[in-house]
């Protein structure tokens, strides 16, 4: 049994029943049944019951939002969003069934056609920061494309996914075909991971979990879907927009109080710009407004629990790092941590190369285009950032030289439902959303067909 937390006011909000590892393999087992009719449902009611989908989500957009506003701390103005998204992943991947093409290719005494055959059962394990759109970008091509869906929220937000996998239901999917499964990582997971009958895996989490799942799926030689962890960069360069640069760079790294692993949460400036750019980051950060979530005002809600509070305290107050200013979050009960930029020693401070999780930035100057590349790419990671400069032969030189998955010049967006997303190196393997997400769910078959006589 898991208590449920609200992470602004530390209040119980429920209690959920975690699923055992036997109960986990009966609805693999379940699903393994249900993919036989799925996979044979005509391309049109394929397409038509996952716009239902769509509908019943849409449907439900303020409940499904204020579900996560309790159980993540999620701000109100990003929940609907979420939600949002949630149904426009199944709208956008609804058109898929009807355009799952083959190919044709030319061969001699006969004709060659392949067809992209759905997997099996798909296993999503989905972590606590982004609860609804990690599920839906799971489960919306996998479904799409044929598969059945088994999926584990995580332990500390199952709220959400519980209420989609009834609106599935209730918008007509049939049993077996979407099932979530909430429980824990080592128990939940751990199944998906070991049972032959789950054909592939979609993990969004931490890098270090992220490869106990790529070394256990070695066993059954089971497709991979890994999005892991970040250390962003926004590359400021002396001659960009500075006041936009700064103005936006605090949402580039403090949205959903940096729990996302696309925080631009190294900021590199070119040196002429350094000072200017501080000057101008700081009243941006101190503009944030961190509130209690629910108000549709608040910018930035608390974190998701104690643990990851102490976590990203044990990089500034742990650390004793050189906080250049921070920004202000409310007292009293909830899991709160301010807006923080600290100013590094170099690169081999410990919060220049880790994964934070949290609302802390660090800033570090760089000398010209090439030390920008180098400084960005020295890490593991590799999976979003973005390039602030009115050089846009400078922009695409800088962006082909990152190794990184998803960049953005002159803004700090990354996530679009119809452009891919994923990341280099250790940030993860294959890519998610976008015109061609539907083929990691499927096996291409190749067929010849004789004309001979
Ligand atoms: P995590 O342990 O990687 O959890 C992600 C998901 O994997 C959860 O559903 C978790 O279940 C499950 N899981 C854990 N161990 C498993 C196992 N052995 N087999 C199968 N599934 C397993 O991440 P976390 O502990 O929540 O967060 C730790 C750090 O990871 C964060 O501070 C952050 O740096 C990073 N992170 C990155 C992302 C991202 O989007 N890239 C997301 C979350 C976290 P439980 O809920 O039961 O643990
Ligand atoms: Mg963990």
């Amino acid at each position: 049994m898991h208590t449920v937390l609200d992470p602004a006011t530390e209040d119980v909000v429920t209690e959920v029943s975690g699923t055992s590892a036997a109960e986990t393999d009966a609805a693999i087992a379940a699903a393994r049944r249900a993919f036989e009719a799925w996979r044979v449902v005509a391309p049109d009611d394929r397409a038509r019951l996952l716009r239902r989908f769509a509908d019943a989500v849409d449907g439900a957009i303020d409940e499904l939002a204020g579900l996560e506003v309790r159980n993540s701390g999620h701000t109100i103005t990003n929940a609907r969003w979420e939600a949002g998204n949630v149904r426009d992943v199944l709208h956008y991947y609804a058109a898929a069934p009807e355009r799952l093409f083959g190919r044709q290719i030319p061969v001699a005494d006969g004709i060659d056609v392949t067809f992209k055959e759905p997997l099996g059962v798909v296993g999503v394990i989905v972590p606590w920061n982004f609860p609804m759109p990690i599920a839906g970008w799971g489960f919306a091509p996998a479904l799409a494309a044929g598969n059945t869906v088994v999926l584990k929220p995580a332990e500390l937000t199952p709220l959400t996914a519980i209420r989609i996998g009834e609106l599935a239901l209730e918008a007509g999917l049939p049993e077996g075909v979407f099932t979530v499964l909430p429980g824990k990582g080592s128990v939940v997971g751990a199944r998906f991971v070991a049972n032959p009958d789950v054909r592939k895996i979609c993990f969004t989490g931490s890098t270090e979990v992220g490869k106990q799942i790529m070394a256990g799926a070695a066993d059954s030689v089971k497709r991979l879907t890994l999005e892991l962890g970040g250390k962003s960069a926004n590359i400021v360069f002396a001659d960009a927009d500075l006041e936009q640069a700064a103005a936006t760079a605090p949402y580039g790294v403090f949205d959903n109080a940096g729990q996302d692993c696309c925080a631009r949460s190294r900021i590199l400036v070119e040196r002429r710009a350094y000072d200017r750019f501080l000057a101008l980051l700081e009243p941006a950060v101190a503009g944030v407004k961190v509130a209690e979530p629910g108000d549709p005002g608040t910018e930035m809600g608390p974190l998701i629990s104690a643990q990851q509070r102490d976590r990203v305290s044990s990089y500034v107050e742990g650390d004793g790092a050189d906080v250049a200013f921070r920004g202000s979050a409310p007292d009293g009960p909830g899991y709160w941590y301010p807006p923080t930029v600290v100013l590094p020693g170099g690169a081999a401070d410990r919060v220049w190369r880790e994964e934070v999780f949290g609302p802390v930035v660090a800033v570090l100057p760089f000398d010209d285009e090439a030390d920008a590349i180098a400084k960005a790419n020295d890490s593991d990671y590799g999976l979003s950032g973005s390039i602030w400069t009115r050089d846009i032969g400078r922009a695409l030189r800088v962006c082909r030289g990152v190794e990184a998955g998803n960049l953005s010049v002159n803004s700090n967006s990354s996530v679009r439902y119809s452009t891919p997303f994923g990341g280099f190196k250790q940030s993860g393997l294959g890519r998610e959303l976008g015109p061609d997400a539907l083929d990691p769910f499927t096996e291409v078959k190749n067929v010849f067909i004789s004309m001979a006589g």
